[in-house]
């Protein structure tokens, strides 16, 4: 039999909605881009914008700003983060996260992941003791959540507070409560391959007043934040507003417009990707070479990408592995690549930091694997690279075993 092959693309979205591109077509006929630029006696696309996701997020506060690092910089600069202050991360995340740490100033300590690819809660716990951080900048990277109220928990005892980064959990909770809800601030992206897209793009919420208008100044609002429809009133400004400096980096009219439709459509979409994500879980779960992480009971999450832990594989096998998928039209990334491609996730090619030793999360990003979901994939589509991911595998596993026929 031919092998088949899958001729999607991995990094094909979906178009905007024509709603939104409606919208936006009449903004640019208007020629009122910034977003303070509005008509007397109307809010503009931003300020709905912040109103109607602080709604979604039900927090009091929203600022849209210029990308979702930008959001996580502005969020420590507004908390007040001192100079060369450590901050607890976890080791496995995005770029963006520790760049936005540096880029506030402080130094990042990073928190071993575990297999489920959340923070390592008995790591976070020592690593408090031992750098004195006082702030844990929290990534639910890929869209997996840490037990949250064990979490916040620990956290209160110790009084150290949290700030989000959202960047895979818009639309995602832990037992019904929204992600982005637990700590002082959250952080999301509106970044193409995030889960409502405006090319660039940032949203930072919290029901914090002082936090939330040092971040509308820190923004670049100049003296024009009474425009704001989520943010503190007029009070919250009068000791801050000569002192915080502008960091220039508001969202314009157009990314508002065609954001706002897409907003609207999240929970729909949410769905959609979980189907897709379900379906591919499904059959990957029936090979006893791959580790699927556990998505608990409390967790809703959005499943726009998916990772696996190859049990067996060394680093050849997981080259030749990934080879042999991408050849069969399924892109894969490596975690355990040795050198960066795409993307940065691994710790150590982030030589700006201290260098840390972080030998769980190691070992696990060695054989960790992630695959984007997009949703122009049918359901089909799915089951298709599952099945050739498994095919592969067993041709590379040699001592994987067989994968289970697909039902
Ligand atoms: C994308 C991403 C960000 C930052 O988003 P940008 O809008 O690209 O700046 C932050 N954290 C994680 C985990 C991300 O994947």
């Amino acid at each position: 039999m031919a092998e088949r092959c899958f001729r999607g693309n991995f990094t094909q979205q979906e178009a905007i909605p024509e709603e939104a591109i409606a919208r936006a077509v009449e903004v640019l006929r208007g020629g009122r881009l910034h977003r303070y630029n509005v008509p007397d006696g109307e809010a503009g696309e931003v300020a709905l914008l912040e109103q109607e996701f602080a709604a979604y997020q039900g927090s009091r506060y929203c600022l849209a700003c210029a990308s979702g690092g930008y959001a996580l910089h502005v969020a420590l600069k507004a908390y007040g983060l001192a100079p060369g202050a450590s901050v607890l991360t976890n080791a496995f995340t995005l770029s963006p996260v520790p760049g936005a740490i540096d880029n506030a100033g402080g130094r990042p300590v990073l928190v071993e992941t575990t297999e489920d690819l959340v923070l390592d809660l008995g790591d976070l716990e020592a690593k408090i003791d031992s750098s004195g951080a006082r702030l844990l900048l929290l990534s639910h990277m890929r869209g997996h959540q840490a037990d949250m109220e064990r979490l916040c928990t620990l956290l209160e005892t110790r009084g150290i507070v949290l700030i989000e980064d959202c960047a895979h959990t818009m639309g995602a909770a832990w037992k019904g409560r929204r992600s982005g809800s637990f700590g002082l601030a959250a952080c999301f992206s509106t970044q193409t391959y995030k889960h409502i897209n405006s090319g660039e793009g940032g949203l930072l919420t919290s029901d914090d007043p002082d936090l939330m208008a040092r971040a509308v100044i820190l923004s670049g609002s100049y003296m024009l934040y009474g425009r704001h429809k989520a943010a503190p009133p007029a009070e919250a400004y009068a000791d801050i507003a000569l002192e915080t400096p502008n960091y220039s980096g508001r969202m314009d009219v157009l990314r508002a417009a065609i954001l706002r439709p897409q907003l609207r459509d999240l929970d729909r979409q949410v769905a959609r990707w979980n189907e897709r994500y379900r379906a591919i879980e499904a059959l990957l779960q029936q090979s006893p070479a791959l580790y699927l992480p556990v998505r608990p009971a409390e967790e809703g999450y959005v499943g726009s990408s998916i990772q696996f832990l190859v049990r067996e594989l060394d680093g050849s096998g997981c080259a030749a592995f990934q080879r042999a998928c991408r050849e069969r039209g399924v892109a894969l990334k490596w975690f355990g690549e040795p050198l960066p491609s795409g993307y940065t996730s691994r710790h150590d090619s982030w030589r700006y930091i201290q260098a840390q030793s972080l030998p769980v999360s190691d070992a696990i990003l060695a054989r960790l694997f992630d695959m984007r979901i997009p949703l122009t994939f049918s359901l089909q589509d799915c089951r298709l690279i599952a099945e050739i991911l498994l095919e592969c595998l067993a041709a590379f596993g040699g001592t994987c075993g067989e994968p289970a026929a697909a039902q």
